[in-house]
């Protein structure tokens, strides 16, 4: 039997999450809401990402990430389901998973994977549809703590659940075609092709600044909610700071970064701490 304390938590929780509930916003197609929860706020989505299906995106992806980590298997250079290290990340992901669908539905039925690669790059990325991997490097070089993989595994999922890729690409068709013809005359057939030629390029797109801020904010949040500290926003990005001093990271070729990350990453604390210190509480 449901107690009124329980109901009335119920109500609260839809109270704040009534926004969410749109068929709209969850079908993507938007009509001029940014989307929001609990205080942080981001932007709505971009109208370039409707240009390319959604599952035509994530199958690429997921075609593109099966095939790396087979050759990265042949080569030895893929660290096994019972590394210390792998169960660590796989751990920190199961916290950080359930968080994100309510920023994108498609997100409960993705088929989710974490891998690390064995190479000394500083790097980590998730995929649309959810296929993270993390290098070697970047966990050895920047001595990352678990509050701070949580913060970049945020941060990439962030990028997979806004659908930036996506965004990208939609914003390549719209100039390979014209921006003038508008979507209704990309044909599914070439869209496709489209799509498959740039599975290839999924890793090397570089997102924007203002994907980069829109990252940095929902994965501090997503990170937070699953129990760990968002100030590790803050050491990790001085880690990334003075590692740039020798070859700059990979992680910043595609992941550009303003001047003002570490103090925007401050400035948004006070948004997410509060769910931080809610999640500890709970434990
Ligand atoms: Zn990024």
């Amino acid at each position: 039997m449901e107690t009124s304390a329980n109901s009335l938590n119920r109500r609260a929780l839809l109270r704040q999450t009534a926004r969410w509930g749109c068929a709209a916003c969850a079908a993507g197609v938007g009509h001029g809401f940014a989307l929001a929860r609990e205080g942080v706020e981001v932007g709505k989505n971009s109208k370039f990402a409707k240009l390319v299906p959604a599952d035509q995106v994530e199958q690429a992806a997921a075609q593109q990430y099966q095939k790396m980590m087979q050759d990265a298997a042949a080569q030895n250079a893929l660290l096994p389901a019972d590394h210390p290290q792998t169960k660590r990340l796989r751990a920190i992901a199961q916290k950080i998973i359930p968080f994100s669908y309510e920023w994108n539905p498609r997100a409960k039925n993705w088929q989710w994977a974490v891998n690390i690669l064995n190479s000394n790059q500083i790097n980590a990325f998730c995929m649309p549809g959810g296929k993270i991997a993390f290098y070697t490097g970047i966990l050895e070089q920047l001595k990352l703590t678990d509050d701070e993989v949580a913060m970049i595994m945020g941060h990439e999922v962030a990028h997979a659940l806004r659908e930036h890729a996506r965004e990208r690409m939609g914003k390549s068709a719209a100039t390979n075609i014209g921006l003038n013809l508008g979507a209704q005359l990309l044909g599914l057939g070439n869209t496709g092709a489209q799509i498959a030629n740039m599975g290839g390029q999924l890793l090397s797109l570089k997102f924007g600044r203002e994907d980069e801020s829109e990252a940095d904010l929902v994965g501090m949040e997503l990170a937070a909610r699953a129990g760990y500290n968002p100030r590790a926003g803050v050491t990790l990005w001085q880690k990334m700071g003075a590692a740039s001093k020798g070859a700059p990271p990979q992680f910043l070729s595609t992941h550009p970064s303003g001047p003002t990350r570490i103090k925007d990453i401050e400035a948004n604390l006070p948004k997410v701490d509060p769910l931080f210190r809610r999640a500890t509480a709970q434990k």
